[in-house]
């Protein structure tokens, strides 16, 4: 059985020294906020090249507070790409505010660049490229277009830790990016866990305050806020993972080059754009065939999983802004083809030459 992930097999690579980050935190009794989250979020900060983070309860809630942050509501439009994890286009309509979604690029899966502009009216406040799959998006002309026209640019970063954009790391782009820690991404916690990251004193003191329900002093509440904080228990844990995050994003890298040398014949096999270091997150394959691939490789004992089935605009909730089938080509036509294959650091070469094998049978 060969899995699309093990998180067990990471834990055990590491056990001990996480083994000494939960115990430590059940002895400190400090379990909302305290030192191990100020240590984390400096460090997350150090490694992205930022000025401040702030450890919150999910990536999910990472985007709603930075929209909240950059007061994004009711009658503005942000622009996201039409294929991407629903996270995205969710968490700007739970501000009251409207997604316009953009095709992407059929090769790299990023936002198509090219036609942002078109999707821009009066009502536009900012753009959320997303780095989707571990792939960074194409942030100079993003950064350009949103600095001609007055756009913020918040930066969906939950799947492109440790990836590049012209050797500068994405998330510290955007005048705010967004991470996730769930338990499946490059840097995974033991559950819920995300962060925002800023140069901004002003952003970072006001999601500050809109993680613990607006209060600037304790019980004080200046607006209406939320509880949405890091857990202690995540941030030690992933304060000890945090050092072995290039190595891991490394070993993805390496068995991506393998797997695209073995199968670049046989599949559609993803890119790398030459301005970008790919991180791999997923490692996403395309066939007309995909159902019949995924069932072929099931029956041999091992996963192969869609990401995403539908596209965001197609999602029930979007269906009152009148989007239709059609909308977006390439993002539907990824809807319907791509799906991924097992990778993570993990994966032993007998394992992946195992994938490799079944693939190759079925093409025959
Ligand atoms: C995982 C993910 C999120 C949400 O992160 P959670 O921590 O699961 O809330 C947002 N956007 C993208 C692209 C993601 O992959």
């Amino acid at each position: 059985m060969i899995p699309l992930v093990d998180l067990t097999a990471q834990y055990h690579s590491i056990k001990k020294e996480i083994d000494e980050a939960v115990l430590s935190t059940l002895e400190s009794g400090h379990f909302i906020l305290g030192p191990a989250v100020t240590k984390f979020e400096e460090s997350i900060a150090s490694y992205l090249g930022v000025d401040f983070g702030v450890g919150l309860a999910s990536g999910t809630d990472a985007l709603v507070l930075a929209l909240r942050a950059l007061n994004i509501g009711a009658g503005d439009e942000v622009i996201i790409p039409a294929y991407t994890f629903f996270a995205t286009a969710g968490t700007v309509m739970s501000v009251g505010a409207k997604p316009i979604f953009v095709d992407v690029d059929p090769q790299s899966y990023q936002i198509d660049v090219s036609k942002i502009e078109e999707a821009i009216t009066s009502n536009t406040k900012a753009i959320i490229p997303v780095h989707l799959y571990g792939h960074p998006a194409e942030m100079n002309p993003i950064l350009k277009i949103a600095s001609e026209y007055g756009l913020k640019v918040i930066e969906d970063n939950a799947q492109g830790f440790g990836a590049e954009y012209l050797g500068k790391k994405t998330g510290s782009f955007g005048d705010i990016g967004c991470l996730s820690f769930f338990p499946t991404k490059n840097l995974g916690a033991f559950g819920d866990a995300g962060m925002v990251v800023t140069n901004d004193p002003a952003l970072a003191e006001r999601m500050r305050m809109l993680r613990t329900h607006g209060w600037k002093k304790k019980y004080y509440s200046e607006e209406v806020g939320y509880n949405s904080r890091i857990d202690a228990l995540q941030a030690a844990i992933l304060q000890a993972k945090l050092p072995y995050l290039d190595s891991w994003n490394e070993k993805r890298r390496e068995l991506a080059q393998r797997y695209s040398e073995k199968l670049g014949s046989t599949l559609v096999i993803p890119i790398e754009r030459e301005w970008g270091r790919h991180v791999y997150h997923l490692y996403i394959v395309r066939s007309a065939k995909r159902e019949e691939l995924q069932a072929f490789l099931k029956q041999k004992g091992i996963a192969a999983e869609v990401y995403y089935p539908l596209p965001p605009h197609l999602a029930t909730p979007c269906r009152k802004f009148g989007y239709k089938e059609g909308d977006f080509p390439h993002a539907e036509l990824a809807a319907l083809e791509t799906f991924a294959l097992p990778l993570y650091p993990e994966l032993t070469l007998s394992q992946q030459d195992e994938v490799i094998a079944a693939v190759q049978a079925f093409v025959k």
